[in-house]
């Protein structure tokens, strides 16, 4: 049985129709029909300043973070949900966390709501460092609809390890030129 790693953790019978959905080659096609928007943070100073704007509405007292960067060294096959990462360093006698968030490149590419999702998540992470329930409340807190925006994007990244790209069908009319 195919191992479905993004969604581990899921209810049986929601991974049984992900299977039913996987079997039909339906996963991206579903995602993508759901989620048609796409987002235009193409760069790390982009995705600095749309994680930035995010925390100056719902987190402005958390520490401020070193850096933001997409990494594509970040592989769907392991932390594609980003990594946030406090280095310490000891200064003196003082102890400065420097706070970044990693997203993984193939973000780039991701439905709009699904980089907000990450985004979120990361942003939680400076707050709540375990997956707990003070850690969700929050993400529910920056984005109300959070819970289901991560199955999605789950669901959208076991698209992206199990079917082929989705590519415009070769005997699909040329539309006319006007
Ligand atoms: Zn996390």
């Amino acid at each position: 049985m195919t191992q479905l790693r993004y969604l581990a953790g899921y209810p049986q019978p929601v991974l049984e129709r992900v299977r039913v959905l996987l079997a039909e080659r339906r996963v991206r096609a579903t995602v993508a029909q759901r989620y048609p928007d796409a987002h235009s943070v193409r760069n790390d100073r982009e995705l600095r300043d749309y994680v930035g704007e995010l925390k100056a509405r719902h987190m402005r007292s958390a520490p401020p973070l070193a850096k933001v960067a997409y990494d594509n060294r970040l592989h769907v096959t392991h932390d594609a949900l980003g990594t946030h990462t406090a280095i310490s360093r000891v200064q003196g006698t003082a102890l400065k966390a420097k706070r970044e968030i990693r997203i993984a490149s193939l973000f780039k590419d991701a439905p709009a709501a699904f980089l907000r999702m990450i985004a979120v998540h990361e942003l939680a992470h400076l707050r709540e460092r375990e997956h707990d329930r003070a850690f969700y409340a929050l993400c529910r807190h920056m984005e109300p609809d959070y819970t289901q925006l991560e199955f999605d994007t789950r669901l959208w990244l076991t698209g992206l390890e199990f079917e082929p790209p989705l590519v415009p069908a070769a005997d699909s009319p040329t539309p006319p030129s006007s």
